[in-house]
């Protein structure tokens, strides 16, 4: 059974490494999604103002390109993800623009990351096939998140204006000082 604590984080190594391409969906694939779902679900149990969203493999420790979205990031009742394997973004279209964000794997620190609002994903499904998306808004956003994590870029390193912020017990976002900031950028990079 998956645990919250099977979600690594910085500056585990792994979170920094290049994922490989899943070739054929073997049953090793399956069980890593599972176990995607199962320690996002059991991450958000940990958290009072949070939810797990979304996870790519390489936050549980497995360098494979998998990534799980919520079927509804705004109902924490509904457990169901969607799962995109070998996914790649075809297309940008849309403006910038900044919003903020977090990650399982850098916890309580939130900041403001530019974004395309619109793109085009291709990825295969479980049962093997290729599906094409266009997506806008948050699951745009959330997309292009997981995707950086595949080549072990974090939304830390895109962060603009030094826009940070950390969750406070109380669920509120309070900006981070450029010491704070320096000192946790020390931390993130390893
Ligand atoms: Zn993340």
């Amino acid at each position: 059974m998956a645990q919250a604590d099977d979600i690594i984080s910085v500056p585990d190594e792994r979170l920094r490494q290049h994922a490989r391409r899943v070739g054929v969906i073997t049953d090793d694939v399956l069980d890593t999604i599972e176990t995607m779902k199962a320690a996002a679900l059991a991450w958000e149990q940990t958290r009072d103002n949070e939810v797990g969203v979304a996870l790519a493999a390489p936050q549980i420790g497995v360098l494979e390109r998998i990534i799980i979205v919520r079927h509804q990031p705004d109902n924490r009742d509904d457990h169901r993800f969607d799962a995109f394997i070998n996914p790649e973004i075809t297309k940008y279209e849309g403006e910038i623009g900044a919003e903020p964000e977090g990650c399982l794997s850098v916890p309580d620190t939130y900041g403001l990351v530019p974004r395309y609002g619109a793109i085009r994903v291709s990825a295969m499904d479980t049962g093997g096939e290729t599906f094409r998306l266009k997506t806008t808004g948050f699951l745009a956003r959330v997309l292009q998140h997981e995707i950086d994590h595949l080549r072990g870029l974090l939304f830390v390193d895109a962060v603009t204006d030094d826009a940070f912020y950390r969750l406070t017990d109380h669920g509120k976002l309070k900006a981070l000082t450029k010491q704070e900031i320096d000192a946790d950028r020390v931390f993130w990079n390893g």
